[in-house]
């Protein structure tokens, strides 16, 4: 380990072991990976080819830009661009690196329609419904205008018709097959095309909502969103922050910004080397979650105390039997500390604590036993 704050682990060989399970969960219906917002800021360029090397055919990114390095890290895969075209001058670069839009509004399918149309080819489109989320998509109102367009579609190739689930997490929430239902029905007004409707939680609510394409991103980097059991996924990120000092607090004293925390006893607290500019939430100092944060030193418990600050945060080390020291190494992130965990802690989600986690830890990929 160098001079830095703190590693970052990620398992690559997790990744891929997860991908090739959701894989086999999902068949014969196609898995997929999501991998915008830089593979869930775990890193593109290292997640990307781990993923094509597993035999992943297929990636959804969120934005042109991401589509761009998508495309040149997997040559051969399809790659979706869950945005769409925010103009018209997105087309030139989405023909150009040969990615699939993903079309939501009644604007783009006729532009991209009539684009293709001028250039004499048909083009590839993927088309998103809106089945009750509300967010992304074409409406019943769109669907029915498109229905009464017949040529609109002739010079596009539609080679996915797409929805997103809003409450997948929840398997008694019947708004998953409220949803199941109105994109059945939508689809009927539209060229007959693959199917996708799933994500991470999405695939584990069974069969019927697998469709021809799955879409998990969380689930491939260790996430357990789902609400109904464990997903059969491995953990894949790892973070250890060294202690830059350790020291020791009378009785009556406060640590930290805003002085919230007060010794009750003699106590000695550890200072780590990250904080809230490396992505630990704020709203992890002591108290406001629900669930107690902690870190582990040595394989103990030691909670937050005080606020997270920018670059540090501090953890009561008192009753350690081991004496923690100055160098030492607090597990922040660990197979038996969760993303989950953490979220909790903080009163966020495990998809923002991954998509946040710093830039200035240094970064480990290793393969695995996978
Ligand atoms: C982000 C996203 C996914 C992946 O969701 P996970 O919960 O991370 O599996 C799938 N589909 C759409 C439309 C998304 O925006």
């Amino acid at each position: 380990m160098t001079v830095g704050p703190g590693v970052l682990t990620i398992d690559l060989g997790a990744i891929q072991a997860n991908w090739r399970t959701l894989s086999k969960l999902v068949a014969p219906a196609e898995c997929a990976a999501v991998v915008k917002a830089d593979a869930y800021g775990l890193g593109a360029e290292q997640v990307i080819p781990a993923l094509g090397a597993a035999g992943c055919r297929t990636f959804f990114v969120a934005t042109l830009a991401e589509g761009i390095q998508a495309r040149q890290l997997a040559p051969s895969a399809r790659v979706f661009v869950l945005n769409g075209l925010i103009d018209d001058t997105a087309i030139g670069p989405v023909r150009q690196a040969d990615v699939i839009p993903v079309l939501s509004t009644l604007a783009e399918v006729t532009s991209y329609a009539r684009f293709a149309r001028a250039s004499g080819r048909r083009w590839p489109a993927a088309l998103h419904l809106d089945s009750g989320l509300n967010r992304l998509g074409l409406s019943a109102r769109d669907v029915s205008t498109l229905s009464a367009m017949p040529d609109v579609f002739e010079p596009l190739d539609i080679v996915l018709v797409m929805s997103h689930l809003a409450s997948a997490d929840d398997p008694a929430d019947r708004k998953n097959a409220a949803q199941r239902s109105a994109f059945d029905v939508l689809r009927c007004g539209l060229p007959a095309a693959p199917a996708s409707l799933a994500a991470s939680d999405g695939l584990m609510l069974g069969a019927h909502f697998h469709y021809d394409v799955v879409r998990p991103g969380y689930a491939l980097y260790g996430g357990q969103a789902f609400g109904g059991g464990p997903t059969p996924v491995a953990p894949v990120v790892t973070l250890a922050v060294r202690v830059l000092q350790v020291r020791e607090v009378a009785v009556g004293e406060t640590v930290g910004y805003s002085a919230t925390w007060t010794a009750q006893r003699p106590s000695r607290i550890a200072v780590l080397a990250a904080g809230y500019a490396d992505g630990l939430p704020r709203t992890l100092s002591a108290g406001t979650g629900r669930e107690a944060s902690f870190v582990r030193i040595k394989g103990h418990r030691a909670p937050l105390i005080g606020r997270v600050s920018m670059d540090l945060v501090t953890v009561d080390v008192t009753s350690f039997p081991d004496r923690v020291e100055r160098g030492d190494l607090a597990m922040v992130l660990e197979p038996h500390l969760s993303i989950e965990q953490l979220a909790r802690a903080g009163d966020t989600i495990g998809y923002e604590i991954l998509t946040r986690l710093g830039r200035r830890f240094e970064r480990n990929y290793v393969e695995g036993t996978a």
